[in-house]
């Protein structure tokens, strides 16, 4: 018999989020299909307050989450106007007219216990000159604007990368909308004009409409965006600010129509004080600007990217001031806070979509009873800290680690001071050859590898080990495989034929 209790006058009978941005739905979406019929879960949300309305690139952990909702990727892609993403295209950010993909998935293949990025380190050392990215299939696949899925059989060369999609942010709230709602979830609209606490222990209640409707909750989730109703404006949570290191704070967004083929990456071009986004989705590309407002006025701003799009614009600009940073705590008291009312890390590497994600399900690992365990509420902290603390460094890196003095704005952050954690990671690297990634970080090795590289990073040596394995002809097989992996992409379909045959948008 199995000792574990559950002890039911315990259990949270009712869950209240507040938000209906890709936050709000993807955690109503998630708790419903986890917490089933046992859990009243009722989802605010003002349509006069609108969401954020950009977010549009993700990374392939997404995948993950479509899958256990039990989503069916043709018909997601097809509702949400999605296409396929293997990779990042950095321009301009290791020097002018530079560009270096971040690609998806691993570098070819480990050798013994070394993983190949070493190889390719060592090979490059004794004059080498193919790019670390062309031993990526998601480069290559991106390169030539085509698409297959990974191979299933692990052995196979062409099960060594992973992919990701954009699509339309409103559309996917929608979609999991309707998942939610069939799930039992009750959507409320209106303008929550109170948030009332308890007189015991300052924990939240219920949270008063414009209506004077009263919604009550045992348990809250936050998911109200950048202003963060409960657990920041109501429970006082602060916001730490992390602008000394990610100067930008706004953006300006527009839609235009395709005028090329639909390229299966995102495109981050830098400028002179900050960079751009073209996201390309079926029917229309996504676009933005975000720049450091010390540095550019907003109407520069709206003028440079309407400048360099590439087709006829289909919407107005949408300015939007963001703040980087994240909350001293992610759960306090009966209330989490889920997107952006969390923190946000800017969208270079599209990341918020999944910290939502990785927030919800912690969330659903640690899911509380009416007690609310402080060592949860310490452990979801914790760990959302380090994940974001992770993440954080990672973004500082693509700053830092560049050859641009062009403007003010470079030169800045080509001098700043960066957290320890980025500097020693940097210094190991460049003096011994040893890139330290733990296995719990979003970005593993071979992501830290592409952008180092990519931004010209590279190890004054490669220890004395790899400097001592001779046995292999390392241009021989280092030039077998890039083969191997361009024969791949050869015969791979052209992504817009790809989703034209298996997801066309249904409109
Ligand atoms: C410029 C920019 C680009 C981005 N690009 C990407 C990207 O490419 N990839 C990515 O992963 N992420 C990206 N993000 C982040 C992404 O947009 C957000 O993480 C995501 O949209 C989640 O937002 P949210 O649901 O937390 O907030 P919001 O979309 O702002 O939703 C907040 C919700 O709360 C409701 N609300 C607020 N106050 C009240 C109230 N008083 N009463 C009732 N309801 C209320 C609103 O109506 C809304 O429904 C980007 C962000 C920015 C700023």
């Amino acid at each position: 018999m199995s000792d574990i209790k559950n002890n039911n006058a315990k259990n949270i009978q009712s869950v209240a989020i507040v938000g209906g941005g890709s936050a709000g739905w993807m955690t109503a979406s998630m708790l419903s299909k986890q917490l089933g019929s046992s859990i009243q879960i009722t989802l605010i949300e003002s349509e006069q307050i609108g969401t954020i309305g950009v977010g549009e690139a993700t990374i392939p952990p997404i995948q993950n989450f479509n899958r256990i909702l039990g989503i069916d990727e043709t018909e997601f892609l097809s509702s949400c106007n999605g296409s396929i993403k293997l990779a990042i295209e950095f321009e301009n950010w290791t020097k002018l007219n530079h560009k270096y993909m971040h690609p998806f998935g691993s570098f070819a293949v480990d050798f013994d216990y070394m993983s190949f990025p070493y190889f390719w380190l060592k090979a490059r050392a004794e004059g080498y000159k193919r790019d670390l990215q062309e031993f990526s299939i998601a480069w290559h696949l991106a390169s030539n604007n085509k698409f297959q899925k990974p191979s299933t059989d692990p052995q196979s060369l062409a099960s060594k990368f992973d992919y990701a999609y954009h699509f339309d942010a409103g559309k996917y709230a929608q979609f999991l909308r309707q998942y939610s709602e069939k799930n039992g979830v009750v959507r409320k609209e209106g303008k929550i004009v109170d948030v009332v606490t308890s007189d015991i222990d300052s924990s939240i209640s219920s949270v008063r409409l414009e209506s004077g409707e009263l919604v009550n909750a045992d348990f809250f989730v936050d998911c109200s965006g950048q202003q963060a109703l409960l657990l920041g404006k109501t429970l006082n949570v602060e916001f730490e600010s992390w602008h000394e290191h990610l100067l930008n704070d706004r953006a300006v967004a527009v839609q235009t129509a395709h005028m090329s083929q639909l390229k299966p990456y995102t495109r981050s071009i830098a400028h002179h004080a900050g960079w751009q986004w073209r996201i390309p989705l079926q029917t229309r590309m996504g676009n933005g600007n975000v720049y450091a407002s010390e540095f550019m006025q907003q109407d520069e701003a709206e003028k440079l990217l309407l400048d360099t799009v590439e087709g006829p614009t289909l919407t107005e600009p949408n300015h939007i001031k963001f703040k980087t940073g994240k909350r001293a705590k992610f759960w306090h008291k009966n209330c989490v806070a889920i997107g952006l009312s969390a923190g946000f890390l800017e969208p270079l590497e599209s990341t918020s979509l999944h910290l939502i994600q990785s927030g919800i399900m912690r969330l659903v690992r640690l899911f509380p009873d009416l007690s609310m365990s402080p060592l949860l509420q310490q452990e979801y902290n914790n760990s959302t800290a380090k994940e974001y603390e992770a993440i954080k460094d990672f973004i500082i890196l693509h700053y830092k680690a560049t050859e641009r003095d062009d403007s003010e704005y470079w030169r800045y952050c080509k001098n700043m001071d960066i957290p320890d954690s980025l500097k020693s990671r940097i210094e190991l690297y460049k003096e011994h050859g040893h890139l330290s990634v733990h296995d719990k970080e979003l970005f593993k090795q071979d992501n830290w590898m592409a952008v180092l590289t990519g931004q010209h990073v590279y190890p004054e040596s490669v220890g004395p080990i790899l400097a001592a394995k001779n046995e292999l002809d390392l241009t021989r097989t280092l030039d077998s495989i890039y083969n191997n992996m361009k024969g791949l992409a050869t015969t791979a379909t052209g992504h817009e034929m790809y989703l034209m045959k298996n997801a066309p948008f249904k409109g």
